[in-house]
């Protein structure tokens, strides 16, 4: 299967995360972030999904929890700025299958604006 990073950017991303990348403390907590809101925050992807995007953000919970332990003030303000924010600035939402997700333990959605 082809992935949504280039063979470079996918080979740049498995050796961050062979050399403990992932694991010295979670980056979706320390990355600056670009727009905050009250319960979620935007950040850049460091490694993008360069064969197909120009920009590619992340919508990443303010708190460090999984999907589950999300609660309805959260999915609420999520849905918001989904139907506000994200559709105004983005082209796609990309959930990624808890096969592909690289950190789990963090709830976050891609936000994709495409090549042309
Ligand atoms: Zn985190």
């Amino acid at each position: 299967m082809t992935g949504l990073r280039s063979k470079e950017a996918e080979e740049e991303y498995r050796e961050h995360k062979e050399n403990g990348g992932l694991s010295k403390g979670c980056p979706l907590c320390s990355e600056k972030i670009l727009k905050e809101f009250k319960h979620w925050k935007i950040l850049k992807n460091r490694f993008p999904y360069d064969r197909i995007a120009q920009d590619h953000d992340m919508i990443v919970s303010m708190r460090h929890v999984k999907e589950g332990e999300l609660t309805d003030e959260e999915f609420i303000e999520l849905r918001e700025i989904k139907n506000n924010f994200v559709f105004d600035s983005y082209q796609y939402v990309i959930e990624s299958s808890m096969k592909q997700k690289s950190i789990p333990e963090h709830f976050h959605l891609h936000l994709v604006n495409t090549k042309d």
